[in-house]
């Protein structure tokens, strides 16, 4: 979830004007990895929701972190790179961050 907040900032501070004018629209992009059409979700977890969008194929298997707030679940899926394992991703912030 930090590693989620992390990236999400980083969204925000970076230039993607296109990405924002499409989550500003309430568009969600293709799925990076097949195409397919993603989808936001509500997740109760038992506490207030969090949204999160996920690839509408099972078999793809692709999503965004969960977020607070649609919008920022949206941000996250419209303006995220390629997703990684969850092994890639230790790897990748466990050697770039201190
Ligand atoms: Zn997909």
């Amino acid at each position: 979830m930090e590693q989620c907040l992390l990236d999400e900032k980083r969204a925000l501070m970076d230039d993607h004007e296109a990405a924002k004018r499409l989550t500003d629209a309430g568009v969600l992009v293709p799925c990076w990895r097949c195409g397919g059409e993603a989808e936001l979700q509500e997740i109760h977890t038992g506490g207030k929701p969090v949204y999160a969008v996920s690839c509408k194929k099972h078999h793809c298997g692709a999503y965004g972190c969960a977020h607070q707030t649609k919008k920022n679940a949206v941000a996250y899926w419209n303006t995220r790179a390629p997703i990684l394992s969850a092994e890639e991703v230790e790897i990748l912030y466990g050697k770039e961050n201190p």
